[in-house]
């Protein structure tokens, strides 16, 4: 890291005491805007541009992780020959980097622009764009092609009528492994493609679908219904992360149609562009998806592999001695693919950039990438150019045709490179020896990190488990304490409101009682004072009876008297 933190104009600088050849790789660099919700959430900003002078500063979240001055003053400043900032338009920047090689295609070159960066840079919006009103590099480069092919004009020598005929073909490398986005309806997500080389070395995927197009219509509607399979997927900086690089490529024959009615076919080309899958650590909201890890794992893979291609290639063009290292294109998909656009310096990369702070990490190793790239020479004469021609040639008929010709000075240096190939391959066997018993170490390696790690956090684990059995424990006791002195509380207080309510209803109980006594005490007088004044009653009776008995005697005295 401390290399990229310095000042750098690998674009502009030929390696020192190199033996590079060729043009250097083109690299632009693109900074997006924030984003509304960015600007709402109020995310700060990293990264300023300043175009004119091609300079480029970064703050950096987190100097710690970093060397030299990055680590000394918390940002890194670059220099590169091309740098969009925010401002910039979605038709700058195919003026700059796809309309050459839109250009060189109906010359009969390849071309390939790869929008490499971290997740939430700007790549699919720089590759597909956003909607109607702001296309993407491929609607644009179609735009061009078809304008060019609806001016058909005459092959000068020959005076034959040109015909061009489009093709596209949508694949994507997820897990490793490429998927076709344009083929059959059962096929797609499900077979995987498998690339080849044809007999005279040149890649091809096997089975994958090239479809007529005759208008920008039909391309974009085919290229969005096959971006609706592309796997893509939440992560922490991006809701819609591709989780897969997409590889969109026009294909364009060119024939000549002579006045005898005969059709040749006398360019044959092809263009990709690229939306490669963001750089991103495993981060939160992968959790222990372990499909998330893989996929993750596998598109960090594939663009180191791409860096240390890099990195060898720049280190090959440094070399004298003719000994050069083995440039590990076959150690993944992407790179397999890539390798004739950078043998022979048909590949622009597209470097973008987030400004967000958070982003800083990632930003500054797409930008170390990015700096890499812009010191890798490319050679025009490599092997690929050569095998391109040669297969060419071989689809039409000998002599007659400029190509063959070409073919012809080809065939004196095919022996040469028939010894190259030999020397190389010996090269290869032994590196793939040597890569073997790497491995086999690094495995050894890995599985004893692995082991010690786990045995680490069993260890942890366990003595966390046992802190936390503890803790509980502790809590479980204090509460049932606390449970128990609530309690006794308050049945001490429902006690006391029984002996209150039974001594209350006691009381009335024995007032009952008592009422009910004197009640009773009460009717009995009564009944006593009844019987009484009956008994007065008799008597009166008895007495008035006993008062006439008197009276009745009495007269009877006087009367005897
Ligand atoms: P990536 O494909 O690198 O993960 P995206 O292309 O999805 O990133 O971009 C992330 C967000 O930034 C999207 O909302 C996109 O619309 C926005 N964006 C990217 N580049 C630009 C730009 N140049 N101008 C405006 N918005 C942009
Ligand atoms: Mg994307």
């Amino acid at each position: 890291m401390g290399e990229v933190a310095r000042r750098i104009d690998f674009a502009e600088e030929s390696s020192p005491g190199g033996v590079s050849e060729g043009e250097p790789l083109r690299v632009v660099l693109r900074v997006r805007p924030s984003t509304d919700e960015e600007k709402l959430r109020g995310e700060e900003e990293a990264v300023s541009v300043d175009s004119a002078a091609g300079r480029l500063r970064l703050k950096c979240r987190d100097r710690i992780h970093h060397k030299g001055s990055v680590r000394e003053r918390g940002e890194a400043q670059f220099q590169f020959s091309t740098i969009f900032g925010p401002s910039s338009s979605q038709r700058d920047i195919f003026e700059t980097t796809t309309l050459p090689l839109v250009e060189k295609l109906f010359k009969g070159k390849d071309g390939l622009v790869f929008a490499y960066g971290a997740t939430n840079a700007g790549k699919t919006y720089t590759t597909q764009g956003r909607g109607n009103m702001r296309p993407g590099l491929i609607h644009h480069a179609c735009q061009k092609i078809f304008d060019t092919t609806s001016r058909t004009g005459t092959d000068s020598p020959s005076n034959a009528k040109l015909e061009h005929e489009v093709n596209i073909s949508l694949m994507e490398i997820y897990n490793e492994k490429c998927y076709d986005l344009l083929g059959d309806n059962e096929t797609k997500k499900i077979v995987t493609l498998r690339i080849k080389e044809d007999a005279r070395g040149s890649l091809f995927v096997d089975g994958l679908k090239k479809q007529v197009v005759k208008s920008v219509e039909q391309v974009t509607h085919a290229l969005s219904q096959g971006m609706k399979l592309r796997r893509v997927a939440e992560t922490d900086s991006n809701e819609r992360s591709s989780r897969s690089h997409a590889i969109f490529t026009f294909y364009l024959d060119q024939f000549a149609v002579h006045a005898e009615g005969v059709t040749e076919l006398v360019k044959s080309s092809s263009l990709s562009i690229v939306d490669l899958a963001g750089a991103e650590r495993a981060g939160r909201k992968q959790g222990c998806d372990r499909e998330k890890i893989r996929e993750t794992s596998h598109i960090n893979k594939s663009l180191m592999n791409l860096a240390r291609c890099l990195e060898v290639l720049k280190e090959n063009q440094r070399r004298q001695d003719g000994k050069k290292h083995l440039v590990p294109y076959r150690q993944s998909r992407l790179t397999r693919l890539f390798q004739p656009s950078l043998e022979t310096g048909s590949a622009v990369m597209i470097a973008n950039i987030s400004p967000l702070l958070r982003d800083s990490d990632e930003t500054i190793h797409a930008l170390s990438c990015a700096a890499l790239a812009c010191q890798v020479h490319v050679g025009t004469n490599s092997l690929y150019s050569w095998n391109k021609e040669n297969v060419l040639s071989a689809r039409k008929t000998p002599g007659e045709n400029s190509m063959t010709r070409e073919l012809a000075r080809e065939r004196a240096k095919s022996s040469q490179l028939e010894c190259e190939v030999k020397r190389l391959q010996l090269a290869l066997a032994k590196t793939e020896s040597r890569i073997c018993t790497m491995e086999s170490e690094v495995r050894e390696e890995a599985a004893n990190e692995m082991e010690q790690a786990l045995a680490y956090m069993e260890t942890e684990c366990a003595r966390r488990l046992q802190e936390a059995a503890e803790t509980s424990e502790r809590r479980v006791e204090k509460r049932i304490e606390l449970i128990t002195k609530t309690a006794r509380k308050k049945m001490l207080g429902r006690a006391r409101g029984y002996v209150d309510q039974a001594a209350s209803t006691k009381y009335r109980e024995w007032l009952d009682e008592e009422i009910d006594q004197r009640k009773f005490e009460e009717q009995l007088h009564q009944e006593e004072r009844i019987e009484l004044l009956d008994r007065i009653e008799e008597l009166e009776i008895v007495l008035k009876d006993c008062k006439c008995v008197k009276d009745l005697s009495a007269v009877i005295d006087e009367a005897s008297t």
